[in-house]
């Protein structure tokens, strides 16, 4: 299978894979990655934010009443649902 050309080769990415740009994080929509995605139920949310506060990925959205998933960089690992103390997140398998 042939590599797009597009893509960078290896002879262009930097030794250790380092990243010299800071800042640079938010180009990178890591919710690619995701095989299930979190679904809040805002009926049951009680808008503790133990999600917002030990997602990984900053991709729980503070809203007035509730909180919302940022799906772009949201990689599904189900912490969230882990810490909701009221389970008012459902991990939903991706449809591809
Ligand atoms: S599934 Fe993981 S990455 Fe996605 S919102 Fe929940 S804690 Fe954050
Ligand atoms: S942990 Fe559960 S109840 Fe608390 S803000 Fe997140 S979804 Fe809402």
């Amino acid at each position: 299978m042939s590599e797009s050309k597009s893509k960078p080769g290896w002879k262009s990415i930097p030794i250790a894979g380092l990243l010299l740009e800071p800042g640079s994080s938010l180009k990178y929509k890591t919710g690619d990655w995701r095989a299930y995605r979190p679904v809040i139920d805002v009926e049951k949310c009680i808008n503790c934010l133990l999600c917002w506060i030990y997602c990984p990925d900053a991709a729980i959205v503070r809203m007035e009443k509730h909180v919302a998933v940022n799906y772009d960089y949201c990689k599904g690992c189900g912490i969230c649902k882990s810490e909701c103390p009221v389970n008012a997140i459902e991990m939903v398998e991706e449809k591809r």
